[in-house]
């Protein structure tokens, strides 16, 4: 069976690249998208939608296309916010902006949700339900676009929410997909230990924040290797350690900071509580006072069985559907599946060209635009399941 309404968003191919480039060549940093906000409302007012709220916790952007049939409301989510990364592609539509660029592919799931709006409001007279357009801002930095959306009511009549994200490590015409948790949660720690400093030849009458700190790097490790259950993935890494000026001075104090992921809430929170015990532990055990903050960032993104599995389906309908593996990455798309049952997937973006083969955040990145095609269509495939009759 065809996918409904697929001609027509084919037809608009050329303004849906159009878009995407436009995008491409004026990026804006996460929390910073007023201009991309604006052409996203100028496109959709263009097209007809009436339905628009402005400023969504943010620079985001919530349209709503009612069918003429009463039904189940799904909402697609696209970001559109760029990245601190300096333009080194050699294309005709490059970033105009020095030291800011789509490197993420955030223009690209921009302009097919734009196609999808243009395409949509055409054929309200078909749809038993209604689709909910979800325009988020900063997804790279958080506390993200997705989290302040969802609290001045985004998801509000919502029962169903899809995103996809561009992958440039698949090939064009897969799509990836995974039930439950897809991508991993990110916190950070900034830990200050105050000792006492002193001679370096009379360590006894001193508290030694080197020494300490040292035993707290092994000792964070091994929540990892000793708390952590071995078949659940988990990282704790202490990416920066400060201390000390001189050979012969013992360091008054010490500053360490860290990331902590995980694949799962339960060791999410694990991981936490062990940061937080083992600093009261040790600080009682080694005289030491210390500070922590710890900031929570993204959850774990995790997929609803059912609805994961709806998109398999239709992936295999069109598509090469192949399983996502877990990454630890992070998307605060993961917000909104805590709100709603729904799937977050991966849609190929590279061909045989080395230019669409870089990572994601690459000062080179660059896809295929044809996967904007398949983006389109598989966003299409889930209105004819849920809308069409
Ligand atoms: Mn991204």
């Amino acid at each position: 069976m065809p996918t409904p309404f697929f001609d027509t968003y084919q037809t608009q191919y050329d303004r849906i690249v159009a878009w995407r480039r436009h995008l491409h060549q004026h990026p804006e940093l996460s929390f910073f998208e007023t201009k991309t906000a604006a052409f996203i409302t100028d496109k959709l007012r263009e097209f007809g939608l009436t339905d628009i709220r402005t400023n969504v916790g943010g620079h985001g952007i919530v349209a709503t296309i009612r069918g003429a049939h009463s039904g189940p409301t799904i909402a697609f989510r696209a970001d559109f916010d760029a990245l601190p990364i300096h333009d080194e592609k050699d294309t005709s539509y490059k970033s105009t902006i020095d030291g800011v660029m789509h490197a993420c592919g955030h223009d690209g799931h921009t302009a097919n949700l734009l196609g999808l709006a243009s395409t949509l409001i055409q054929h309200r007279a078909q749809l038993h339900g209604n689709v909910v357009l979800l325009f988020q801002h900063a997804e790279e930095k958080p506390p993200g676009g997705a989290k302040s959306m969802i609290e001045a009511g985004a998801l509000d009549g919502v029962d169903y929410i899809f995103g996809a994200h561009l992958a440039s490590d698949l090939s064009l015409g897969k799509i990836a997909t995974r039930k439950g948790p897809t991508m991993a949660s990110v916190d950070a720690f900034k830990i200050q230990l105050q000792g006492r400093g002193g001679h370096g030849a009379r360590p006894h009458q001193t508290i030694d924040s080197v020494a300490v700190g040292s035993r707290l790097v092994t000792h964070l490790q091994q929540i990892v290797s000793r708390r952590v259950n071995p078949v659940e993935p988990a990282v704790i890494t202490v990416g920066s350690f400060h201390a000390g000026h001189a050979f012969n001075i013992i360091a008054d104090s010490a500053t360490l900071e860290g990331t902590v992921r995980a694949m799962d809430r339960d060791v999410r929170a694990l991981l936490e509580q062990e940061i937080r015990d083992l600093l009261k532990g040790m600080s009682y055990a080694d005289h030491m006072d210390y500070t922590l903050d710890f900031t929570h960032g993204y959850p774990v993104l995790v997929n609803a069985e059912a609805e994961t599995a709806i998109v398999a389906e239709l992936a295999a309908q069109t598509f090469i559907s192949v399983e996502r593996q877990i990454a630890v990455g992070a998307d605060d798309f993961a917000y909104f599946l805590e709100q709603r049952p729904g799937s977050y997937f991966f849609v190929g973006s590279h061909n045989d060209d080395a230019k669409t083969r870089y990572p994601h955040h690459h000062p080179r990145f660059d896809f295929d635009e044809r996967a904007l095609l398949n983006m389109g269509e598989m966003f299409l495939a889930l209105v004819g399941h849920y809308l069409t009759k």
